[in-house]
């Protein structure tokens, strides 16, 4: 989640008088639909030692991404204990032992090759399917907020890209994100990319 300008106030008030539809598209997805290589039905995830205090958070945003709430995806998430053939990889890290992070940076996620390489550098936009993310917690920006992050930077794993609409975990700043779980358009934008 990083910084971005306000755009949406309009289209953000006349949601609530749109019971029963979403007023948004789905959330937008990478170019070329990239995503993980191995689908979403079967996505182990590790949480490493260095991320032990965010269990909860990850818990949480697994379940939620399973069950959202808005009608049937193929995610299912499996916790196993070690990083070996994972999809998504969670580390707890600052900006002293991270230079990507920042002071205003609460995680981001990176995409990875089978044999250990990036796929795109950090920042950058992965251009064909990845085999496996790593997602980044800043443990010096540690609050309540986490809950969304974990969802958040869950989204980016499963091949979702930021989008202004404050009703959807992909809204990309605590300061416009109106919700704290996965919406409708971003369940849409998993069937979308894995079905
Ligand atoms: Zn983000």
């Amino acid at each position: 989640m990083r910084k971005k300008i306000k755009r949406m106030t309009f289209m953000a008030l006349t949601l609530a008088t749109c019971v029963g539809g979403s007023i948004f598209a789905r959330t937008p997805t990478m170019p070329n639909d990239v995503r993980f290589s191995r689908g979403v039905s079967n996505c182990c995830y590790y949480i490493d030692w260095t991320a032990s205090s965010y269990q909860d958070q990850v818990v949480s945003a697994a379940n939620n991404w399973e069950d959202t709430g808005y009608g049937w995806n193929p995610i299912y998430m499996t916790a196993v204990s070690s990083n070996y053939a994972t999809h998504m990889d969670f580390y707890g890290r600052n900006t002293g032992s991270d230079s990507y992070l920042n002071s205003t940076t609460l995680g981001y996620t990176s995409f990875w090759n089978t044999d250990g390489t990036m796929t795109a550098e950090k920042g950058q936009t992965p251009t064909y399917n990845y085999f496996y993310t790593e997602i980044v917690f800043n443990t010096g920006l540690s609050d309540s907020y986490n809950y969304i992050t974990a969802k958040h930077e869950m989204g980016h794993a499963f091949g979702l890209m930021h989008t202004y609409n404050s009703y959807s975990i992909m809204c990309p700043t605590l300061n416009d994100i109106k919700v704290s779980t996965v919406q409708q358009e971003d369940n849409d934008a998993i069937n979308y990319l894995y079905n």
